[in-house]
């Protein structure tokens, strides 16, 4: 097939719209090549498009408009259109919304913004001052390197109008570059460190899969602490080595800094970064490197999956099992999955790291899919930590406390010591209910179907679903009682606070996604502790991961049972990574490490195979769960979310879906449902759901498209498709 167009072609448009095809237009004066990035106008607007074909040629295309110029951008490779389309076939997503995805960096039509910046000239000045020396003399250390106005007159300690004197007289010469430059080199290696036998196994096994240039997936499994990060750091070095890209996602923004840190140690640069948290400025530098091949390393969020890389040869799925790598923007997508199916199209390497992986990770590993590498020990004198359960029936503790006898007294000989606490509480808040006293009633949100949960420290309560808060009433909402609302459990402030009863003396810190408002406040809170600011850590699901305490030698989780509530299936993996994970993060260095589970329930058999360490006696006992009910991995599902302001409605729709399953029926599926979503009502929108569960090897997503097809989504009515759901 030819790739360059003169006439006319078919082009993929990016909009908000639901529009769930390509568009035909006249090709530009001069034509345009296969994937080019163009400017296209689409009603009134212009938009942003990649030409994705010949024009269909079945009408007359003097009367259709014409594509309005290239953009000066590489064009989208072959690959990077193969890997939207299937993607987009996977999750059941129309190209446009695909191609936000892809398209993602500001500003991406305008031509290059431009700087000025300085260094040496040829000329003299006529009168030499101490400032204009020091400046010259900060010039000839530059070398070729130049810099802008601010950093020469700030490295020189001049103002900047001593380096524009300079400029005049010709001694210093300004320029116009381009603002968007590349990276700093990494050099394969530069910061190599020494690996023990176990940790040089896994990582020869990387390289080798890194050399071959062919697609493979590896599940990278080893304790926390075990040397993870240092095995996979190798197999980027060899992607340096090979002159491939690499891409390292993490599960949590908050981890970035601390993690770019690690690299510039192994590497001798900090290498770009990619997630919500970068300037607009940036992430178009990032884009526009990525894409010219200048951005060597790109360590982000799972939307850098869809940056433009020209020779990607690495993804690293750091923390793979967790459950932030699906979540909703805009696509329905898992990065893991999305991940391998990019480095399939590519011949490149998956590694997934996890102490816990997934069940389907581990499963693909178990029947080969997947190649295994495990580290087994703890790096250095490290060793695991000791896993007890504080059954909570048999402690006597008074209302409105959370710490138990048994858990005080660890913490105070830790205290007694000089050593680090951590009590684990998976919520955020003051407390998860607020509760009237004269009528019982609890304060919801107005929007929602949830609780609204107070949150002292900001003086408001919150809904953890859309994000809605109000002032704490005086009176309740309902009955107008005074002075009757009264905090109903405990979430991480309301345990600080008992923290610092019980221990007076203790310097205690709360470490919750919510009380910080940047990352780097989060960062320098996070050394802060690790250099022993605090006794006690008061944590949610943020301390589970990866952040690296070496005086913390105990763990105190104040409720072991509570990921077991619920119907959820994967309630029960969820419990187990999250518990191993936390009790990980103690006796990291050479102090060994306790682990203390608060539970109700010592005799499930989640807390069990947690407190018996016995990884394989749970994976086992989970996939015979799941292949007895035929759920994933050993079937398919998906969920249809149908969501309205009118309840009756929504609910006539998903009968009417739930009525019409031929297309599903013919594949041997079978749908669950209408029933009220796990979450039933969201900022005012009632939200109704159907679970389709498949056979494994069935083509489900056509008949999904087939099935919800059969409807037309009239007025505020809305549908979305959730192939693997997280939750079900
Ligand atoms: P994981 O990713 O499995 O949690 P890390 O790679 O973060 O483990 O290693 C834990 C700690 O041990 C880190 O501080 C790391 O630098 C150190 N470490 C691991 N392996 C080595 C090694 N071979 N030489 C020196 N330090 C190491
Ligand atoms: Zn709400």
């Amino acid at each position: 097939m030819t790739s360059f167009f003169e006439e006319n072609a078919l082009v993929a448009v990016q909009t908000t719209q639901p529009l769930d095809r390509l568009l035909d237009y006249r090709a530009p004066e001069g034509g345009c090549h296969l994937g080019a990035f163009v400017e296209v106008p689409l009603g009134p607007r212009k938009v942003i498009g990649v030409v994705w074909g010949p024009g269909r040629g079945d009408f007359d295309y003097s009367k259709i408009r014409q594509v309005i110029r290239v953009l000066d951008v590489a064009p989208m490779r072959d690959e990077m259109r193969s890997f939207l389309q299937k993607a987009g076939a996977y999750t059941l997503t129309p190209m446009h919304a695909m191609l936000r995805l892809a398209t993602r960096a500001p500003g991406l039509g305008d031509p290059p913004s431009m700087q000025k910046i300085y260094r040496l000239g040829e000329g003299e000045p006529s009168r030499m001052t101490d400032a204009r020396r020091r400046v010259l003399e900060t010039c000839r250390d530059l070398g070729g390197l130049s810099l802008t106005l601010k950093e020469l007159a700030e490295s020189a300690g001049v103002t900047t109008s001593v380096v524009k004197g300079l400029v005049k007289t010709g001694a210093v010469r300004e320029e116009q570059t381009p603002r968007d430059t590349g990276y700093p080199l990494l050099e394969p290696d530069y910061g190599a460190k020494e690996l023990t036998e176990d940790q040089e196994k896994a990582a020869a096994h990387l390289r080798e899969g890194q050399a071959s240039k062919q697609y493979n997936t590896v599940l990278l499994k080893g304790v926390t602490g075990s040397g993870k990060t240092e095995v996979y750091l190798e197999a980027v070095a060899e992607a340096l080595r090979q002159r491939r890209q690499a891409l390292v996602l993490l599960p949590e923004i908050a981890l970035t800094a601390e993690f770019l840190t690690r690299i510039e140690a192994r590497f001798g640069a900090k290498p770009a970064e990619w997630h919500s948290g970068v300037t607009m400025t940036e992430r178009r530098r990032v884009w526009r490197m990525v894409a010219q091949g200048q951005a060597q390393v790109v360590v982000g969020a799972r939307s850098a999956l869809f940056l433009p890389f020209q020779r990607l040869g690495l993804v690293v799925v750091d923390e793979e099992h967790d459950t932030s790598y699906k979540q909703d923007d805009g696509v329905l997508y898992n990065a893991r999955d999305m991940a391998v199916l990019r480095a399939s199209i590519l011949g490149a390497q998956v590694v997934l790291a996890s102490a816990t992986p997934s069940l389907e990770s581990w499963n693909n590993a178990e029947t080969g899919k997947y190649d295994r590498v495990v580290l087994s020990s703890r790096y250095g004198p490290a060793i695991l930590p000791q896993m007890r359960a504080i059954v909570m029936r048999s402690q006597d503790l008074p209302s409105n406390s959370w710490i138990s006898p048994a858990l005080k007294r660890a913490v105070s000989a830790r205290i007694e010591r000089g050593e680090q606490s951590l009590l684990f509480l998976n919520r955020r808040g003051y407390a998860p209910v607020t509760l009237c006293r004269a009528c019982g009633q609890q304060i919801g949100c107005d929007h929602c179907d949830a609780r609204m949960v107070e949150h002292r420290f900001l003086k408001r309560l919150v809904c953890h679903q859309c994000g809605e808060s109000k002032p704490i009433p005086e009176t309740c909402p309902s009955c107008g009682a005074e002075d009757k609302l009264a905090p109903v459990g405990p979430g991480v402030e309301r345990l600080a606070e008992e923290a610092q009863a019980q221990f007076p003396e203790a310097r205690i810190a709360v470490l919750s996604s919510d009380l910080y408002g940047t990352a780097r406040e989060l960062k320098g809170q996070i050394e802060a502790i690790a250099d022993g600011a605090a006794d006690i850590i008061i944590g949610t699901q943020l301390v589970a991961k990866g952040h690296n305490f070496p005086l913390l030698t105990l763990v105190g989780v104040i409720d072991a049972d509570l990921g077991l509530q619920g119907s959820d299936l994967r309630a029960a993996e969820r419990t187990f990574q999250l518990m191993r994970q936390v009790a990980g993060r103690a006796g990291r260095s050479e102090r060994r490490g306790e682990a203390l589970l608060q539970t109700f329930q010592p005799e499930h058999p989640v807390i069990r195979a947690i407190l018996a360490g016995n990884e394989e006696a749970f994976w086992k006992a989970e996939l015979d769960e799941r292949r007895v009910a035929a759920m994933p991995p050993f079937g398919r599902l998906a969920g249809i979310v149908l969501s309205g302001e009118d309840v009756a409605q929504v609910f006539d729709l998903g009968n009417h879906l739930a009525r019409h399953d031929g297309p599903l029926r013919k594949v041997g599926a079978v749908i669950y449902g209408p029933a009220p979503a796990p979450i039933a009502r969201v900022r005012g929108r009632h939200r109704v759901r159907l679970l389709v569960k498949a056979p494994k090897d069935v083509m489900l997503q056509r008949a999904l498209a087939d099935w919800a097809g059969q409807v037309q989504l009239k007025g505020d009515l809305r549908m979305s498709i959730d192939i693997d759901p997280q939750s079900f």
